[in-house]
């Protein structure tokens, strides 16, 4: 009976993959595709040059003997290597097995993945070179204060900051290899990435870190292909032990660059190497992306960071505060986490404007010039909602008279309403919190404070007040 190669293809993985580690098998063997058998010829695809020279160099020997058990004696082993759209002339590579020709059927002329014209350039993607390289001394670019003993830790970030702890301590050897730290702007990613090489160098000095903000990387490659040194600059990221890249979303249709990168993310995967990556997108969102290099962040682990939560702000701005050794009421921090929600930079933007408003005018910071700062931080919504128009609409919901809210009963079902008024007030006016309990009620500042926290931990635990507080959001955008 005639043998079909993807059968044969698979006995050939089942025995390749308990000969070497789960990691180097997904790295180098999944990929491949089995694509014909013919008489005792076995063609499998390969997604590249460097992914063939790699299997030459490497398993050469165990993939010898998996096709000679399988095939017999006579069983040989051909590549079919994919080109990119660019290089048409994909003709399949012939080696043969068992043979001792190796050397022969490696030199066969063959297009680059990437457009290296110039001669003697293919060593550039020959990985074997790299042990007669010295160790030169690497600028890790890192700042000090991106540490981890400053940044909170928050249900926001727990788990990226847990999954960039663990690859502190344990640099390419965790699961999460790559790391992938995702968010919209401003929510630590930058600080995280630090912290974790910060972290590393601190537990293992000897260790290379580097990182490096994408836009840097490509604008490095760029000027090594026009002083044509591509070599050493893709032998320089091959040597890091701990590679952060920064906003990796700058790579996106950026194809030569993509194709570097993959190179250099391969070989410093397959040699258990640490690659941490930022994105202001999660992985399926990144439009313009290689199919090859997205699969590759998939790997290891993509964790996302979240808005803090209000206590997270607050202990943030306080982290900061005290870093710098100055103090300030309060109240004015709890506002200011009170008043900007989603961008942490924002809000030490604010903090800073107010210290430097309060400097510059020799005046005490104080609520008020707290709340002057602000309103230049906070976006304008489109249209302004009054409190009087929140209170309407939160009696019109429960059936209570709008008086209810300024009378001074502390009736269960008021007491909601009132608290409802002002979490509304607080989230869609930009009144002040006095002036928010001024007008509800004729309460304080701080009364205000406890009832959206009180509004924000009924939201959370029960589900049916979460349903009042959605729909009365509602009716209040209509
Ligand atoms: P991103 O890279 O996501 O745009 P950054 O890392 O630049 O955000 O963070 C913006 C600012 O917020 C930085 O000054 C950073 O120190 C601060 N920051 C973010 N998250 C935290 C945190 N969990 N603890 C302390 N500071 C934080
Ligand atoms: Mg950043």
């Amino acid at each position: 009976m005639r043998k079909k190669h993807g059968e044969v293809w698979e006995r050939c993985l089942k025995v390749i993959k308990d000969n070497i580690p789960f990691q180097s098998f997904k790295t180098w063997f999944e990929p491949i595709v089995p694509v014909s058998l013919e008489e005792d010829v076995l063609t499998i695809q390969v997604p590249s040059q460097f992914f063939y020279e790699w299997l030459e160099e490497h398993y050469i020997g165990l993939l010898k003997k998996t096709i000679k058990k399988e095939l017999g004696t006579g069983g040989r082993l051909e590549y079919s290597v994919i080109m990119d759209s660019s290089y048409q002339d994909s003709k399949p590579y012939s080696a043969n097995y068992p043979s001792n020709d190796k050397r022969a059927t490696r030199n066969n002329p063959v297009s680059m993945p990437i457009d290296l014209t110039k001669s003697g350039e293919r060593d550039i993607l020959n990985p074997f070179i790299i042990p007669g390289l010295k160790k030169i001394k690497v600028e890790s670019q890192l700042v000090e204060t991106y540490s981890f003993d400053n940044f909170i830790e928050g249900d926001c970030n727990r788990l990226a900051r847990s999954a960039g702890w663990a690859i502190a301590e344990n640099p390419g050897k965790t699961a999460f290899n790559p790391l992938l730290i995702y968010s919209s702007v401003g929510l630590g990613k930058t600080h995280l990435a630090h912290a974790i090489g910060l972290q590393v160098k601190s537990n293992f000095p000897e260790k290379t870190v580097l990182y490096v903000k994408t836009d840097q990387f490509i604008n490095k490659y760029i000027d090594s292909v026009r002083n044509n040194n591509q070599n050493d600059f893709i032998h320089f990221y091959q040597m890091i032990d701990v590679l952060i890249m920064d906003d990796i979303q700058f790579v996106a249709g950026k194809e030569k660059t993509q194709d570097v990168f993959f190179h250099i993310f391969n070989h410093l995967h397959q040699n258990n190497r640490q690659i941490v990556l930022t994105s202001d997108k999660p992985p399926v969102e990144l439009k313009g992306m290689e199919p090859r290099l997205l699969s590759r962040f998939k790997w290891g682990l993509a964790a996302d960071l979240q808005v803090p939560d209000l206590e997270t702000r607050i202990a943030i701005l306080q982290k900061k505060l005290y870093k710098d050794g100055i103090e300030m009421p309060y109240e004015v921090v709890e506002y200011l986490a009170y008043s900007i929600t989603t961008n942490i930079r924002e809000m030490e933007g604010a903090l800073i404007s107010i210290l430097a408003q309060s400097t510059l005018n020799k005046k005490s910071i104080t609520l008020e010039l707290a709340k002057q700062m602000i309103d230049k931080f906070v976006k304008n919504s489109a249209r302004e909602i009054s409190i009087d128009y929140i209170q309407k609409v939160v009696c019109d919901y429960f059936s209570l008279p709008l008086e209810a809210i300024n009378s001074k009963t502390r009736k269960r079902e008021i007491v909601q309403a009132r608290q409802l008024a002002m979490f509304f007030s607080k989230k869609h006016t930009k009144s002040s919190l006095a002036t928010i309990g001024l007008h509800c009620g004729n309460k304080d500042h701080a009364t205000v404070l406890h009832a959206c926290r009180t509004v924000n931990n009924l939201v959370e635990t029960d589900k049916r007040f979460r349903i009042y507080v959605e729909e009365i959001d509602k009716k209040l955008k209509l």
